[in-house]
């Protein structure tokens, strides 16, 4: 019985000193980051401690290709190219803003091989 509580008493003690350990290191890291104002927090990964910045979200957010803008080829205005209405027409995509500027860009194409 007095092994099992010595065997007890170890791993607290290890656990209460790696504590200590990390404590004393995010504290230092804390007084290291003390003037930056972009620090979210600290985690601890397989013992290594890392500094949250909110310039790493940002920069991991800039890394997703989020919005690719292209303009409508009827009224020019700026749009997700995901959500874009798109039409291929002489090798060439074309991307428009609405229902309505795709087929205002068929008619005026149409229109325009009309009259040639
Ligand atoms: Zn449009």
């Amino acid at each position: 019985m007095e092994f099992v509580l010595n065997m007890f008493l170890v791993i607290v003690l290890v656990g209460v000193v790696n504590l200590a350990r990390y404590i004393f290191k995010i504290r230092k890291i804390m007084k290291m980051h003390k003037d930056n104002p972009n620090i979210q927090g600290i985690s601890i990964i397989n013992g290594e401690i890392k500094v949250i910045e909110k310039n790493d979200t940002t920069s991991e957010l800039k890394k997703e290709p989020l919005k690719e803008l292209v303009s409508d080829s009827v009224c020019g205005q700026e749009i997700d190219k995901k959500e874009a209405y798109r039409l291929f027409k002489e090798g060439k995509e074309h991307f428009f803003c609405s229902w309505e500027c795709r087929e205002k860009f068929l008619k005026e194409n149409h229109s325009l091989e009309g009259k040639i």
